[in-house]
């Protein structure tokens, strides 16, 4: 039976109400795989310092490494699912080296750690992109509804990167399910962890697919390219055969290094090369894709300071706030937790907007996503002026993350959403891809960004504070020009669009 036996594009397309009901499986399939992700991102450097003995700057630039190489793969998952897997296959097979890449670890971390994250990387560079390309299918061209539904689906996203950051350090560390689980199984039951969620994930989209048609589905007819067929397994050895690389790269930081300046180049070369196919009007969507993804990489750069210059930050320069927590687990959920209460929120406001005809534009609401993100750092900067002896205030760090948050909601589903509405058909894993290659950028610089602002270890907890604070600062004033220059120019950009809005 062909996969698109089931329900037409055009009975998916033609929902009722506000949102597709095939949102809710990509929204739990997604979910789980975000756990993984976050919940790996919260380990890592951990578990690379405390568990396997690493220095810490050894440890910094190899997790750096792994989190660009996440993101830099998704490109490469999204390029082949668009030209000969389709998207649900990849998701497939994406899910699949996930479950491999945790089960190695979970047999034993140490020994095979980077073997494992690399098997992780490419699954996820399957996966990632791909699920949020369908998401972008479940619409018709110019429907409204398009962005709140991306917002939704950011909330799945995050409340998986919630469960995940609690949960999967948590058992690593023995805070959760210690009586359960004997001591010297606990980072083994943590890495597992991947695999169950990731069967979970894969379970649900194989019960709920075929309520996705044809959406995903292969784009070349094998049963009638026969000949073809071989391409699908060269893409499965293909990836296998990039493991062993991917295991140098990430374990020798400075090819990671070498592999940054040639991707995104390249990205761009390739780009130019699909363009020359297009038509004029589809050219100048990719454009104004390519202007929106070049902002984006700023974005995460200074975001990204969450998972390093923040959590230095917040251990050593917070107070434990109104309700006595703990600084670092704030710095790591309440983003996650803020995106869950008020994505849906942000997404029903867009609609009501909408009905009014006040809506902003997609390049509008990019900008303020910029100035809320400028806010946001700035009340990082500015929560100086409460502290004493170099211990700023909880509360006001969570203020400024609900600031910083409510620009991420106003930019990073919106952007979701424009890939997908100003990619070309054939081109939507790719621009999905790109969308994403801009935050291996971020996450990048975002390393960058933090050894700049790292005080000497010598200096006083004030003098510290005073440098991380201005730094933050900085990087509001940098925000802020992102988000103006973007108000500025979104006349140019809106036209570069055409009929996207
Ligand atoms: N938090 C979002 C996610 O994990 C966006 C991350 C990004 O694009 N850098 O999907």
């Amino acid at each position: 039976m062909s996969e698109s036996q089931t329900a037409s594009l055009e009975s998916i397309q033609n929902f009722e109400g506000k949102y597709p009901k095939q949102l809710w499986s990509l929204f739990f399939s997604e979910m789980w795989e975000r756990f993984c992700f976050y919940g790996m991102r919260g380990m890592l450097t951990f578990f690379m310092v405390y568990k396997m003995g690493m220095e810490k700057e050894t440890a910094n630039l190899q997790y750096g490494a792994t989190q660009a190489w996440v993101y830099a793969f998704t490109f490469i998952g999204g390029m082949f699912a668009d030209k000969i897997l389709g998207f649900k296959k990849s998701l497939f097979w994406g899910g699949i080296l996930m479950i491999a890449g945790s089960i190695i670890l979970a047999i034993d971390p140490n020994a095979f750690f980077f073997l494992g994250i690399s098997f992780l990387i490419v699954g996820t560079g399957f996966f990632k992109p791909n699920i949020s390309s369908m998401v972008g299918q479940l619409y018709k061209k110019g429907d409204h509804r398009r962005d709140a539904g991306f917002s939704l689906f950011y909330s799945g996203i995050n409340t998986g990167a919630l469960l995940g950051g609690i949960l999967m350090i948590g058992v690593g560390k023995g805070e959760i399910f210690s009586s359960v689980i004997p001591e010297n199984a606990r980072w083994n039951v943590a890495f597992g962890l991947v695999a169950v969620v990731m069967l979970i994930s894969l379970l649900t989209f194989a019960f709920t697919r075929k309520n996705l048609g044809p959406i995903g589905d292969t784009p070349i007819d094998y049963e009638k390219e026969k000949q073809k067929k071989w391409y699908v397994y060269a893409v499965y050895i293909g990836a296998l055969a990039c493991i062993p690389i991917i295991v140098n790269m990430v374990s020798h930081t400075k090819y990671t290094d070498y592999f940054m300046y040639f991707i995104g180049p390249f990205s761009v070369a390739y780009l130019i090369f699909e363009m020359t196919r297009l038509d004029r009007a589809s050219n100048m969507k990719l454009l104004a894709a390519l202007v929106f993804i070049v902002f984006s990489s700023l974005f995460w750069a200074i975001f990204e300071q969450a998972g390093g210059s923040l959590s230095l930050y917040a251990a050593e320069h917070l107070d434990r706030g109104s309700f006595n927590l703990d600084p670092n687990i704030v710095n790591n959920s309440s983003n996650s937790l803020f995106v869950i209460i008020f994505a849906p929120i942000i997404g029903l406001l867009w609609l009501w907007l909408n009905k009014y005809k006040i809506e902003p534009n997609s390049v509008v609401k990019f900008g303020i996503g910029f100035i809320l993100l400028g806010a946001g750092f700035y009340i990082f900067g500015a929560n100086k002026m409460f502290a004493t002896s170099g211990v700023a205030m909880l509360d006001i760090f969570a203020l400024g993350y609900l600031i910083v948050t409510f620009g991420e909601i106003s930019l990073s589903p919106i952007g979701l959403s424009l890939m997908t509405k100003l990619a070309t058909p054939k081109l939507q894993g790719f621009m999905m891809g790109m969308w994403f290659l801009a935050s291996a950028y971020g996450q990048y610089v975002a390393g960058l960004f933090g050894a700049s602002i790292s005080p000497a270890e010598t200096a006083t907890p004030m003098e510290k504070l005073e440098v991380y604070s201005s730094g933050y600062q900085q990087f509001a004033l940098y925000a802020l020009i992102a988000g103006v220059v973007v108000i500025a120019i979104s006349p140019l950009v809106r036209k570069l669009m055409g009929d996207v809005k």
